[in-house]
Formats: structure tokens, sequence, C-alpha cells
């Protein structure tokens, strides 16, 4: 803390990223990227990217780049917003809507950057407890609201919710933006981007960073209403006005050229987090379905934290919630078939010597 930082600094509380620590080579499996690099074709269109252009100024509208969205979703590009990473788009959709008189409604177990932008933008928020076996309770997200937020599927849980309780919720709150987070839905779960031309107040969120291995570039974006897009710029425009470089427009566009790749990346992943899921079973562990690039997971004796620094000791890094209600598990990020193998040669003698 400082005197001279204005007296809203001190009032933030900023968000931790999983720990990326440099004192040995670790297995990372703490921050569901993707353990597999972008496709050669992606590889290739950075390589071959005319470097004298960087002195210009990018497309303060990456056109090009909404537009092979639009494309890909079968909207028009004046429904599609795009951001450094989704992380900035959720920052400029929370300040664009949801600064109301009303408080944002979110689960209490959810993606824990959304706390952090409602004090960044002193949003009034109420966090919703999840049922017991941690699906998100829509009954209580029907109270009055200034705006919902859902990662679906949610994190750390893992679990997908139907499509049917976001469109209930859609058009309950005809009012309020309905801001659906979805960060992992490749890996599994109903988008709802089929909904968009039928609920204005619905925007959904997409990242490059974990499906697409571009974690590295910061490509995330937007999908809604032309009304919540312009809402969207005018936040944008106020903000940054060149938030996608021009190596991150190649790579992101290159990455839509090359379905075949991506599908084949998918696949990969879900079969890991399949043969995972089955293992830890065997080993006793309490896991949640995933449909996401990680798996939520309780160990049988419910000493998440012990086994966190034992796999830590060992060269193995995962994340452990010191938080009510999920500090009995942990969340393990898909690797690749190795570090996956890796992980339960070392992970099966600790079960079985009790940690
Ligand atoms: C990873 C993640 C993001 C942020 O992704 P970036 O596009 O890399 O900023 C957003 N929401 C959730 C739920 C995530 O897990």
């Amino acid at each position: 803390m400082s005197q001279l930082w204005s007296k809203a600094l001190h009032e933030l509380a900023p968000y931790t990223p999983g720990e990326q620590p440099q004192d040995q080579p670790y297995i990372k499996l703490n921050t569901n990227e993707n353990p597999y690099p972008p496709s050669q074709h992606v590889i290739s269109a950075i390589n071959e990217f005319d470097k004298t252009r960087l002195r210009r100024y990018p497309d303060p509208d990456s056109s090009r780049l909404k537009q092979a969205l639009a494309e890909r979703y079968q909207l028009s590009i004046e429904n599609v917003f795009v951001g450094n990473g989704s992380d900035e788009v959720l920052a400029v959709a929370f300040a664009a809507f949801f600064r109301q008189s009303l408080p944002l409604l979110y689960p209490s177990i959810s993606y824990s950057f959304y706390p952090v932008f409602c004090k960044l933008h002193q949003i009034r928020s109420i966090e919703t407890p999840l049922n017991p076996d941690f699906s998100i309770e829509t009954n209580s997200l029907l109270q009055e609201n200034g705006g919902i937020v859902i990662a679906n599927p949610n994190a750390p849980t893992s679990l997908a919710l139907p499509l049917s309780e976001i469109e209930r919720l859609c058009s309950i709150h005809p009012d309020s933006v309905i801001l659906i987070d979805e960060a992992y839905i490749d890996f599994g779960g109903e988008s709802a981007i089929t909904l968009i031309n039928d609920y204005p107040n619905l925007l959904v969120i997409q990242t490059f960073s974990k499906s697409r291995s571009l974690a590295g570039m910061r490509i995330g974006y937007a999908m809604g209403s032309r009304e919540l897009i312009d809402g969207l710029d005018r936040v944008k425009n106020s903000f940054n006005s060149y938030p996608i470089d021009m190596l991150a427009e190649t790579a992101a566009l290159a990455s839509l050229e090359d379905e075949d790749s991506y599908q084949e990346n998918l696949k990969k992943i879900i079969n890991t987090r399949q043969r995972l899921s089955e293992e830890l079973k065997k080993l006793g562990f309490a896991v949640l379905p995933s449909a996401t690039n990680f798996v939520f997971t309780r160990p049988p004796d419910g000493n998440a934290e012990t086994l966190y620094q034992s796999l830590k000791n060992n060269g193995i890094l995962i994340r452990y919630f010191n938080l009510p209600q999920i500090d009995d598990y942990l969340r393990i990020s898909i690797g690749t078939d190795d570090e996956i193998d890796q992980f339960l040669s070392t992970l099966t003698p600790l079960i079985k010597s009790g940690n």
C-alpha cells in the first residue's frame, strides 16, 4: 500500500493466477492450458507474417477476425466483439453492463476473476450457493438482479449446465444481461451461441486460450445482439483502441482455418480426460463428470492439501483451492498422455502409502 495510490486502489483484491514456480522443472497441470502446441498451420502463418508491417497500428476493429468468427458461428459481424484475452472481454462487459443499482448474481463457486472485476468496477454482487453435488442451482438465480454471470462449463467444478436452464434465465430476466463464459465449451457442454438471435440480453464469451492452444497470444471474443456488442465497443473505445495485435490476429485466423487439427486436438484431450478419470476412480477418488480440459476430484481421504504438497515436492503441479466447500478437492488440468502417465505413477504410491 502507498500514499501515492488513489483511494479506490486500496480497495482492490487482485486475481492470483496459478503458480508458475521457476525453482525446478515441473509437470504443469495447474492452469488449464492446452498441453499441445498450436498447429503447424498456425506456426507457419506466424513465421510467414511480414514483420515490416509491425511499424503500423493494427486494424482497430479487427474486422477480418470478427468476420471469420461470424462465419464460423453463423452470425453477422455486428454480433462479434474481440479483445485481448477473454479476461479483457469480461472486464469490458462488467464495465458496460453490470454497474447497476441491483446486484450482479453469480454462483459462489466459479471463476475467481468475477469478484475481482466487481471490486474494480464497484459492482454490488450476490454469490448464490451451488447444489450439494456442485451443480448450479438456477432457482437461486431467479431473484431480481442487475445481471447474471455463469461460467459454462463451470470452473473449477468442470460441470456443464444444460442449455434449457440458460434459456430459462434469459427469458425470465429480459431486462438483465445474462453473460455465459464459455472458456471450456469446446471440451463438452452445449454452447448458448444458438440462442443469440432469440435473446438480445444474452452475451456469450469464448477464448482461443484453451481449446486452440493460444493462451500466450491473448485472444478472446464475445457474441451477442448488436445492442450488446455496441455497448462493449463503447467501453473498448474509451479504453484500448487496438486490443488485438497483428500477430495475434494472424494466429487466430490461421487457427480458424485449420478445423482438422483443432478437432483432433480436442479428441486427444477428451480421451485423456476419460482415462485419467477412470484411473482416479480406481484409486478411490471421487471424480466429477468433466465437460472441460481438467478434472475436479476428491482424494479418498479428503486430504487434498497434503496431496497437493506431496505432488509438488515430486515435481508435479496441480491446483488446490483453500476455500469453503471445495478445500477437500483438487483440480487437475489434462496434460499430454505422457504427463498424465507420470502424474499417475507418482500419485499411485502416495495414495497407497496414505501420502
Ligand atoms: C481461462 C479462463 C478465462 C480466461 O481466458 P483468457 O482468454 O486466457 O483470458 C476466462 N474464464 C474462465 C472460466 C477461464 O477458465
